[in-house]
């Protein structure tokens, strides 16, 4: 690290100094930028407000000569006019209303400031962008964007070098800033408005530079929701002294802190429409400001590994930027400002890496707030947080007073800095720009790979589709092949050849090794093809491609998943292609949105679709309340095709709406003279809920977010909910309790029920909370009728569904009876992607699932079953078994001393071999007295495993495994005349697991038949 620290310096005096050998040797000495910070002696400044940031502020070092004075302005508003006091000030937290209505008197007042909608959140709030810059520039922003476009999009001057450094001579860079994605960081709104007002109004030297140079793109509230509600929540505290006040628990509409997890599946509005107006802008960096480590933490240089898709090129960019911005910052006095540190850089899901996945610059600050609290507030931190280390030389303080001006001090400094980096280097930064860009089209032909090629014969087009589409959300240009055409693929086996959806078994991997050393393959007409010779290309590599984190790779601690292959999360197969010819295939860009083609073939009284596991599927039935859908429990021939088991058979719809509507879905129906000869149960639109606690709705966020997609209905219900309805039976079938935090006895007893009620309700006091998710007191859990309530639901008939953190609840109050909970033991999981098997595939929660999907699996959790109440059983598992301590090697038997070998009529039978997903099988003197054996309909039957050992890690990070492989990780309950269907993989989760949504699904239009295709045992 030290060494890369050097080297970045070495670049940056080299490129200053191509500019003429005074800057070269200003650069040895002075800051990165030609100006010193500091106001102009020549500007009046607004006393009143320059008085107040000194009041603000706690130490006089917590400031800088950047904005220790506020410049007046005769014409221009500052935020007090709206804030009624300054920027920062102690107890004042605005509103998104707010920040907008002075952004937009911004607008009004200065022309260089320009505010722009760029869509709106999943609750309807407005998302804004404000660009920030010399009149000249603001006067010619659609020239600029146009020479931009060009460097973004080198195709479009034919890669010509020349004409590159020509514009970036000319250009203005665009520097993207966002704030507060995450709502309970809350401190960058004030400073995103006070710094709009400098950028706009300060003529000293340094800030002129910036603005003539540089065009400042601000959207000031990522999460608009999530900002409201924290403000409510903020002025709740205050409104009410000495009562303790609930945390933020939604902050946008479905997740939490996860909403910077999505910039990979593109789920949300938010990062859609960041995304959006950084590809518009052709911006060059996504700066996002975080607020949990003190007192600034730029992790943009972050630790490895890097993401493995980046150019080295802006790693190179975030290490010379980081360090500057140490550098400088630490030059200003201001203490604790460091980079490095523990925030990996591999997961490409961050919102701000989206400018690193689009040859940009993805940029980081981690300052230090009072968590969603505009006090001043005694801060004490820990000896980890002010140690002094290699790359934090000057760190924080044992314990200061913090106030939200001191924290808005660090963020404006730290950004002018930042800006006035790029400004003063913008050359060099386009040039990058453009060379990022380039080497992204080059890509297909240097590293490769040249295509992915998702083939139109897909078993599962809707979900092809859905891939595709994520990819578009990308701004990833698909292509479709207008003719049959065939590549080279290499033979050899292996993961880096593998492809998506298609697990090749070991045996055959090894087989396909020893043969030759490449084979062809053909693919229809119609096929899609994802050229990487494109400028987004390295966003659909990272996304395609595999993920492999080295178990004994030096960082111990991955911050956060660490494999995402999204088409095996898909389940569909996308062909990583390196012969470059396939670039030379007759293709058409589509155009509009990719979407699988649909409608009924034929005619007749019943039409049949095959369950492919699309998840169109189940929308159809939602869609078309009042059909007749029944499910096949076997496979069967009709219209001379093949149908999967749990096929729909559809009746008793006109068969223009069926048509109309499987064409809208993208399902393809056949139309039958007559029903086929096989058992079909009736598919029925199950009423449902989902149900939350108080306490953890994170991670359930994307259940609902995903259900809402599929337009599936259902009520949104807490554990309160639950415990004040005795018949939950009357309203709901099927109850899905996603991932949750908090243990079992937790979701039972809430929180502690001392002091005050702490309502989390739609009020005038709090008029952002929704009225989806309410309650007058956030305290009471589930509580003992509402474990009573989920009992009788379930014994009655009811479906109640679980996953990891709620299965556990399951387990842990008896509603799953033999089924029991294994850790990863000394195994190592972290956010990866581990192939499963079908083990029971008559089970119609396995309807349209394929073998060998790839499941998300976050810590290696699985389960355990047993015929008997309390686990165990009778046998041994599979693999070498263990002997006693005694005489001979592992496989002899031990001999007694002193007497005869033992006669025949005295051994035990050897136990059978039990493989970690089945049963054992009970023995006679178990049944003598079967108090505690389950009776055989009882039992829990596993319908998903692990693979083996050996095939078990699909992308991310694996050690060991032998405490995970071949375990049930998707086990159906049984419970009197209902079911508990438990999952310890998580199969709905930020938009990235597709392939596994269908396991809930079955679980939900299958609720009353999930024994279909039950064996039972004989006793
Ligand atoms: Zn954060």
């Amino acid at each position: 690290m030290r060494s890369s620290a050097f080297a970045a310096g070495v670049v940056l005096l080299s490129l200053l100094g191509s500019d003429g050998a005074s800057n070269f040797l200003r650069a040895q000495a002075a800051p990165a930028s030609p100006f010193t910070p500091g106001r102009s002696p020549s500007q009046p400044i607004d006393e009143a407000y320059t008085r107040k940031i000194r009041e603000y502020t706690t130490e006089p070092f917590f400031l800088s000569p950047l904005v220790d004075y506020l410049p007046a302005s005769k014409t221009v508003p500052t935020p007090s006019v709206v804030l009624g006091d300054i920027a920062g000030a102690p107890n004042k937290l605005p509103y998104s209303k707010e920040v907008y209505e002075y952004m937009r008197l911004l607008d009004k007042a200065s022309p260089r400031v320009q505010v722009v909608s760029i869509g709106t959140t999943e609750e309807g709030r407005e998302m804004i962008a404000v660009a920030i810059a010399s009149e000249a520039l603001m006067a010619g922003l659609e020239q600029n964007r146009a020479m931009l476009a060009k460097l973004a999009d080198p195709r479009t001057i034919g890669m010509n070098d020349a004409e590159a450094t020509r514009i970036a001579g000319l250009a203005a860079p665009v520097y993207y800033i966002t704030g507060t994605i995450h709502s309970p960081e809350a401190g960058a709104p004030t400073a995103l408005m006070e710094l709009a007002y400098r950028l706009a109004v300060d003529e000293s030297p340094y800030v002129k530079n910036i603005r003539d140079h540089l065009i400042t793109l601000i959207t000031p509230i990522v999460e608009v929701d999530g900002r409201d509600r924290v403000v409510d929540l903020f002025k709740w505290h205050m409104a009410h002294p000495g009562e303790t006040w609930p945390g933020l628990l939604y902050w946008g509409h479905y997740v939490a802190h996860d909403n910077n997890r999505d910039a990979m599946g593109m789920t949300l509005k938010l990062t859609q429409n960041v995304l959006n107006t950084y590809v518009d802008w052709k911006a060059q960096v996504i700066h996002d400001l975080h607020e949990s480590v003190p007192y600034l933490y730029d992790n943009t240089i972050g630790d490895g590994p890097y993401n493995a898709w980046l150019d080295p090129l802006v790693t190179n960019e975030w290490q010379m930027i980081g360090w500057n911005n140490v550098q400088e910052m630490t030059r200003l006095g201001m203490p604790g400002v460091f980079a490095f540190g523990n925030f990996d850089t591999w997961s490409p899901g961050y919102l701000m890496f989206m400018a690193a996945t689009h040859n940009g610059i993805s940029r980081l600050y981690e300052t230090f707030g009072n968590g969603g609290s505009a006090e001043t507030l005694e801060r004490t931190l820990s000896p980890s947080e002010t140690s002094r280390t290699w790359y934090r030389q000057n760190p924080p303080l044992p314990k200061v007073m913090w106030s939200l001006r001191n924290n808005n001090n660090y963020e404006q400094t730290g950004l002018l800095v930042s800006l006035s980096y790029i400004a003063s280097n913008r050359r060099l930064f386009l040039q990058n720009f453009y060379e990022k860009s380039k080497r992204s089209i080059l890509k297909a032909k240097t590293e490769g790979p040249a295509a992915y090629v998702l083939s139109a014969d897909t078993r599962r087009p809707g979900t092809q589709a859905e891939l595709l589409r994520v990819l578009q959300k990308q701004h990833v240009e698909v292509s479709s092949a207008s003719a049959p055409f065939s590549v080279s693929l290499p033979a050899r086996g292996g993961a880096d050849r593998r492809t998506g959806g298609q697990a090749v078994d070991s045996a055959t991997r090894r087989a396909s090794d020893s043969a030759s050393k490449t084979t062809t393959r053909s693919f229809p007409a119609g096929s899609y093809i994802v050229r990487i010779d494109q400028p987004y290309s390295r966003i659909a590599d990272a996304l395609l491609d595999y993920q492999y984190w080295a178990p004994n790779d030096p960082q111990r601690t991955p911050y956060d998943d660490t494999g995402w292959t999204f088409p095996e999360g898909f389940g569909v197969e996308a062909v990583r292609v390196v012969d470059a010819k396939v670039l030379d295939v007759p293709m058409q860009r589509v155009t509009g949105e990719v979407r699988a083609p649909g409608g009924v073939t034929g005619s007749g009284p019943v039409v049949a679709i095959n369950h492919n596991g699309d998840n169109a599927l189940a929308t159809l039935r939602y869609r078309l309340k009042t059909a007749d859908m029944q499910a096949a429990e076997e496979p069967f021939e009709a219209a001379g095709r093949k149908f999967n088991r749990g096929s729909f058979l559809i009746r008793n719809v006109p068969a223009a709406e069926l048509d109309q509507t499987t064409r809208e879905l993208g399902l393809a129906g056949y139309a039958l003279s007559q029903a086929p000869s096989v058992k079909t149960h009736p598919l029925r639109a199950a009423r449902v809920a989902v149900m939350h606690t108080w306490t953890s709705t994170q991670t359930e966020g994307w259940w609902r977010q995903a259900l809402d997609v599929m337009q599936i209905p259902y009520d949104y219900i807490s554990v309160q909910d639950v415990a004040a309805t005795p018949d939950l039976n009357a309203r709901w079938d099927v109850i899905l309790f996603g991932p949750t935090g908090g243990s079992p006895q937790s979701i039972v007893a809430g929180l502690p029920m001392w002091r005050n009620p702490m309502p989390w309700k739609n009020s005038p006091e709090t008029p952002n909370i929704g009225t989806w998710a309410q309650t007058d007191d956030i305290r009471p859990g589930l509580g003992f009728a509402g474990l009573s309530n989920l009992w009788h639901f379930v014994s009655r008939g009811g479906v109640l569904v679980v996953a990891p953190g709620s299965a556990a609840f399951a387990v842990q109050f008896g509603l799953a009876n033999g089924v029991g909970i294994n850790s990863a033991g000394q195994s190592r999981v972290v956010g990866s992607l581990l192939r499963s098997r079908l083990v029971d595939d008559a089970s119609p929660i396995a309807y349209g699932v394929i073998d060998s999907l790839a499941v998300l699996s976050e810590d290696g959790e699985s389960f355990s079953v047993s015929n008997r109440l309390g686990g165990g059983g009778f046998g041994r598992f599979a693999g070498p078994a263990g002997r006693p301590t005694g005489r001979g090697t592992a496989s002899d038997g031990d001999v007694v001393q002193g007497r005869p070998a033992l006669e025949p009529r005295f051994e035990a039978a050897t136990p059978p071999t039990v493989e970690p997903w089945q049963l054992a099988p009970l023995q006679e003197d178990q049944m003598r007295n079967p108090l505690n054996i389950i009776p055989p309909d009882q039992r829990p039957r596993v319908v998903l495993r692990f693979s083996a050992q050996r095939d078990l890690l699909v992308s991310g990070l694996l050690g060991g495994g032998s405490e995970i492989a071949d375990r049930p990780i998707v086990v159906d309950a049984p419970k009197d005349k209902g079911h508990v269907v438990l999952f310890s993989i998580n199969p709905i989760y930020r938009g990235t697991t597709i392939g596994s949504y269908f396991l809930v699904l079955n679980a939900i239009l299958n609720f009353d038949n999930l024994n279909a295709g039950r064996k039972l045992d004989v006793r």
